[in-house]
């Protein structure tokens, strides 16, 4: 199999949701590696523990920060996670993560954090923009504002989260987003029933092909089965692998020029069963 960088990766619990779903580190690598990937670009689980409000969020951006210090050749960059409710104490906190920590910047649940991708994120972005960095947005709802976002933030790189998940969001950002260049994509969570109006080869010739990437929206989903459409999809190797990987690594090396992604498969530092990576209800990892 082609290699696979994964730009749509979470480490931590969501709990806010029953039953919690969630992956330590160590897991996340014993599932890239069961699969063929490479390298991620990890963030905190949205929905994870809020007991001490941005105290919690601290350490959940820690075990991104000390996953990308301890494995930097698989976790080259990391973002942050954002509530929209910690306001200035949250904006702190982002602020601290990419200047201590060196996150590049913050991933963010609409549905989870608790806002609707308008004006709220604004402080949040304007701390990115400072540092040239990136957010992954997930898509809910129209991309419009994700499209206002990337005008207002033009110093900032943005990537839209599962981007075809249905049919009407993949016109919507096809609609929206299509001509703004800061604007990238993942593929995460595709269900393999698209028919030519919005298969993958549609997205490539009407979206961006040179910012089309591959995620796995780990711990939530079974990835391969995105790697599977891909594979079997009418695109030629050059497409392919510029999807699976190499669009990926030049958006990482923006952050970091000198990276090179290292090729061979990881060796996990844990071993699980198969059971315990891939047990599944339908596409949903349990
Ligand atoms: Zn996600």
């Amino acid at each position: 199999m082609r290699p696979y960088i994964d730009v749509h990766c979470h480490i931590g619990m969501t709990v806010s949701r029953a039953p919690v779903v969630g992956q330590s580190t160590d897991k996340c690598l014993a599932r890239m590696a069961s699969a063929g990937v490479i390298s991620a670009i990890p963030c905190p689980t949205a929905g994870g523990p809020q007991a001490q409000g941005v105290v919690d969020t601290h350490a959940q951006n820690k075990v991104i920060a000390n996953a990308c210090k301890k494995y930097p050749e698989r976790f080259p960059i990391g973002l942050a996670i954002v509530e929209v409710r910690h306001e200035q104490a949250g904006v702190e906190e982002l602020d601290r993560a990419m200047s201590e920590d060196g996150l590049v910047g913050f991933a963010c649940h609409p549905g989870l954090s608790g806002h609707s991708l308008g004006g709220e994120l604004h402080a949040f972005l304007e701390i990115v923009a400072t540092h040239n960095g990136l957010c992954l947005l997930h898509q809910a709802g129209s991309t419009q504002n994700i499209a206002a976002y990337a005008q207002k933030f033009p110093t900032i790189t943005f990537i839209i989260g599962h981007v075809s998940m249905n049919k009407a969001g993949h016109m919507d950002a096809i609609a929206h987003c299509a001509k703004q260049e800061n604007i990238w994509y993942d593929i995460a969570q595709k269900p393999d029933s698209a028919d030519e109006s919005w298969n993958i080869k549609h997205l490539v010739e009407n979206l961006a092909p040179h910012r089309l990437m591959f995620g796995s929206d780990l711990p939530y989903y079974d990835f391969r089965l995105v790697q599977a459409q891909l594979e079997s999809a009418n695109l030629d190797n050059e497409t392919k692998d510029a999807i699976s990987y190499q669009n990926a690594v030049r958006l990482i090396q923006q952050f970091k020029p000198d990276w090179q992604p290292t090729l061979t498969k990881i060796n996990p530092p844990q071993q699980y069963t198969e059971e315990e990576l891939w047990n599944a209800n339908g596409a949903r990892l349990l």
